[in-house]
């Protein structure tokens, strides 16, 4: 240990009531006095999450004596000027019962953590190299937990930690010590190499995942990747921390690992046949937030260089690190052989969909929702389809567009691959940030393109792309097919028995004629309604049809006359033509 590094314990010290122990000792603090804080949010995830509130207790020593912290803010600790050359130690009680990527989570049977919950930042010491000493709950229960992360053991230090196992870890400084979260328990592992870079799969929570299809899948996945930015890899080692769950789906990128929660039935299993969607579902989570090792984690909009931990960080770049990874995740997928051009043509034409059905298309562009992802996209609401896009969605279909403009124009000789290696070479390997026209103008200085009217449209407009006349020279068809039903401009969700509006459409029927998010939905025609019977009363009636709905707001009863509208044709069909495309083979490989 050096005297400029910071010194990290964690220990989870009560599993039964979610509590870690965490403490931060600064071997040499500031003069006038030490300030620590937790950060506000974790990089990766763009809301204000405020982790501090989950401090429980907090203490300061030095020399064995204890020192006074006074809180300045919802997330501040001032410690006092102390005497020169004293270290000063602070520890804390952290509840952690939030079984998500972005948060912390114990209880007797596993531990995990982001260091964004639970790691004090010694505020104008970030770039100290940090030692963690990582270790078990007391307790004989616990013999058999060991340890997965991507956190480097200690070599070298007396306490080191073997690979798998508890004791020192490393970080080169603290945003590297909160870009590894930590996984303890009797976790299932499995390893692969790929490109020669050794990948951990963890794989947390009952589960009776083949774990050989697991990872012959992700290997596939993974070389193709690392192969597609060129070799070697940016990472020495790479951990999946999988936590299975009856039902769950997320994933949090980090720079040599990931987190990702799914459905214990999303995992393959021995005798499985084909590729169920389920687990095509899975694999196209894990190839995505693997993208994101080199597109976010490396290749970073200039907002985040460095990251503020105290507050938003605003880009307007969000839909290049989401939608293009969104758009590279299902086309490795394709590329690396793992799925069929049928499967991506139909996970193509269902975000396709996506996005047409949702009305915030029109009034919000893609520059804005990634702006505004804090308030809007990660708070969504009843009328979140009416007013916010989605920069996954459309993102990776404006990612789609570019690259077919890209590769009709200049016959397949550059597409958007080549421009994401020039954003790999010239910012992810140099640590600058990517500036709001720096893809555009790679985009044109590659291809002699003028893309300024492309940027504009797709970017910073709100009109539709015209994915049809893009996709036509390729071999694929895109069409609309119409709904069976006529419309009433809903979106329905059951609570319990109940038939609620979730969402309804802006000047759609139902909006017209009164109709709110929140209204549960009791009669249609004098008959009552349950969920199971509702569409089926729909599907009796014609476009045109006027109905009378009777719903409780407020548990008032309400009448409404709703007519109906006829069937959108709003759901995407990708075809692909069966005469060979020279296009299309240079762009999807079939
Ligand atoms: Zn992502």
């Amino acid at each position: 240990m050096t005297d400029t590094s910071i010194h990290y314990r964690i220990r989870p010290a009560n599993p039964a009531a979610h509590r870690f122990e965490v403490s931060c000792t600064v071997m040499a603090p500031h003069p006038a006095g030490q300030r620590f804080a937790l950060p506000a949010w974790i990089p990766g995830s763009y809301l204000i999450r405020e982790f501090a509130r989950n401090v429980l207790s907090i203490r300061a020593e030095a020399g064995r004596k204890p020192v006074r912290l006074e809180k300045v803010d919802k997330h501040t600790w001032q410690a006092p000027a102390l005497k020169a050359g004293r270290p000063i130690t602070v520890t804390c009680e952290i509840y952690a019962w939030d079984l998500s990527v972005r948060g912390a989570h114990l209880d007797p049977t596993h531990a995990f953590f982001n260091g964004t919950s639970v790691f004090l930042r010694a505020i104008g010491q970030e770039s100290s190299p940090c030692l963690v000493d990582i270790q078990p709950p007391d307790g004989k229960t616990f013999k058999n937990w060991r340890v997965a992360t991507a956190l480097e053991p200690a070599s070298g230090e007396k306490g080191s930690a073997k690979r798998h196992g508890f004791g020192l870890y490393r970080a080169e400084s603290y945003d590297a010590l909160i870009d590894h979260p930590v996984e303890m328990g009797t976790f299932s592992l499995a390893t692969f190499e790929a490109c020669g870079v050794p990948h951990d799969v963890a794989i947390t929570g009952r589960h009776d995942c083949d774990m050989n299809r697991l990872t012959a899948d992700l290997k596939r996945v993974c070389e193709w990747q690392i192969r597609f930015f060129g070799e070697p890899a940016p990472m020495r080692r790479y951990v999946f921390l999988v936590t299975a769950v009856g039902d769950g789906y997320g994933g949090l990128e980090h720079r040599a690992s990931t987190a990702l929660l799914c459905s214990r039935n999303d995992l393959p299993y021995r005798g499985m046949k084909g590729l169920p969607e389920s687990y095509r579902s899975f694999l196209g989570l894990c190839s995505h937030e693997y993208f994101h090792t080199w597109n976010v984690k490396r290749i970073k909009p200039a907002a985040f260089v460095p990251y503020d931990l105290d507050r938003e960080n605003y880009t307007t770049q969000l839909w290049a690190f989401e939608g293009i990874t969104s758009y590279y995740d299902d086309l490795a997928l394709l590329r690396s052989g793992v799925i069929e051009l049928k499967d991506w043509l139909e996970l193509t034409a269902k975000t396709i969909t996506n996005v047409h059905r949702s009305p915030g298309r029109l009034r919000q562009s893609l520059a804005e929702s990634s702006f505004d992802a804090w308030s809007k996209f990660y708070r969504p609401d009843e009328n979140t389809p009416n007013a916010v896009v989605s920069y996954y969605a459309k993102g990776a279909l404006a990612a789609l567009a570019l690259d077919l403009t890209l590769r009709k124009e200049s016959r397949n000789r550059i597409s958007l691959d080549d421009v994401m290696r020039v954003l790999w070479a010239r910012f992810g390997q140099t640590g600058n940030g990517v500036g709001d026209d720096d893809i555009r103008l790679i985009a044109e200085e590659l291809s002699g393109l003028n893309l300024g009217r492309f940027f504009a449209n797709t970017i910073h407009g709100t009109r539709d792309l015209p994915l049809k006349r893009l996709l036509s020279p390729f071999g694929v068809r895109l069409e609309w097919e119409r709904a069976k039903t006529a419309s009433l401009g809903i979106k329905t969700g059951t609570e319990g028995n109940e038939l609620k509006l979730a969402t309804v459409y802006d000047d759609g029927p139902a909006q017209q004629a009164g109709l709110a998010a929140g209204d549960v939905l009791v009669a249609l025609n004098g008959l009552r309604v349950t969920p199971a019977a509702f569409d089926k009363h729909l599907a009796r009636l014609n476009p045109d049809d006027t109905v009378e709905l009777h719903a409780f707001r407020r548990d008032e009863l309400m009448q409404f006359s709703v007519r109906l509208a006829p069937p959108p044709a709003d759901t995407a069909r990708l075809l692909a033509d069966t005469a060979t495309s020279i296009l299309r083979k240079g762009w999807l490989g079939h």
